[in-house]
């Protein structure tokens, strides 16, 4: 009798003890996830030039330039590009009730593919709801930020105007990126920009915070050499994003389209001794099967790289 009692007890000891090693090893992944998580990149568009949506295309995505950056020790979030991705990114927003009183969305340029999902964002209907769109950093050729939305969504092209939307926008031309934004959390927050060569100008950001650094380079030709600007950009980033559209030998007969090959990211990435290559800005021929190969290609060459997927998270 006393030993049938003896049983359970054990068992339930047992488990009392497994609970709370479980709890232990949560508590202790939760605390070093907290450390060491600085930012947290996640891809809503990885397509370039134009959204697809054949099945063949799925695995890597079919949305246009849109990535979110989030800051867990604040859970504010910023936006670069709002290319047909951002459409998503909002709803999954609103899914997790995500409140932020201000959302910052900083382009890199203003080709379509990169602000077509801008009016179907759901926050820029929300009245109150204040809303920074951005250009960073020197020799900008755009005069009138406001004007490229206020054009996007004008009556012929879309059933309602900028002004009747309902967010509060703000719009912003910042040559000296780093002073705007350490201001915000009060946690140190070096944004760097420097222009590069694409068709009409377009801009990369570095992000340096916590000691980490993520360097976002996409709609680049780099031309007959590396543009060593952009590999001192990239200087010892934790992750790089680099346009990646063609392949070398696409990128022979696409010259001045404005894009780079796969090899000439990695190039960036080695000279720039990055420790992660995200590769993005996948060219719409390019389904799943090719860039799957493309993949294993790259990782033979640098086993860090991996070719961005929409839905990807990467934490920094
Ligand atoms: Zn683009
Ligand atoms: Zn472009």
């Amino acid at each position: 009798m006393q030993r049938d009692e003896d049983v359970p007890e054990t068992k339930i000891d047992r488990a009392i003890a497994l609970r709370g090693l479980f709890l232990f090893l949560f508590a202790t992944r939760a605390i070093t996830f907290a450390k060491e998580d600085s930012m947290r990149l996640k891809f809503y568009g990885t397509r370039g030039s134009i959204p697809v949506c054949d099945a063949s295309f799925q695995q890597f995505g079919g949305n246009t330039t849109c990535l979110q950056v989030t800051f867990p020790d604040t859970n504010r979030i910023a936006i670069i590009d709002a290319g047909t991705g951002v459409r998503n990114l909002g709803r999954d927003l609103r899914a997790i009730g995500h409140k932020q009183d201000q959302i910052a969305i900083a382009f890199t340029h203003f080709h379509w593919d990169h602000i077509q999902g801008f009016p179907f964002f759901a926050h820029a209907y929300d009245a109150g709801q204040k809303i920074t769109l951005l250009t960073l950093g020197r020799d900008q050729t755009v005069s009138n930020l406001r004007e490229i939305f206020e054009v996007q969504m004008q009556a012929e092209y879309f059933p309602v105007q900028l002004d009747h939307m309902g967010a509060d926008f703000e719009f912003l031309q910042i040559a000296d990126a780093s002073k705007h934004f350490t201001g915000i959390n009060n946690v140190e927050t070096v944004v760097s920009a420097q222009r590069h060569n694409h068709p009409g100008g377009a801009f990369s950001f570095r992000i340096e915070r916590n000691g980490k650094v993520l360097v976002v380079c996409t709609d680049v030709e780099h031309g007959e050499q590396i543009d060593l600007r952009l590999v001192e950009l990239a200087r010892g980033a934790d992750l790089l994003v680099h346009d990646a559209q063609y392949t070398a030998e696409e990128l022979q007969k696409r010259r001045g389209w404005g894009h780079s090959s796969f090899d000439q990211a990695m190039q960036v990435a080695e000279m720039a001794g990055v420790k992660r290559l995200a590769l993005t800005h996948h060219d719409p021929e390019h389904d799943d099967e090719f860039l799957q190969r493309i993949e294993n290609l790259c990782r033979e060459r640098f086993p860090n790289a991996v070719l961005a997927r929409e839905g990807m998270e990467i934490s920094l």
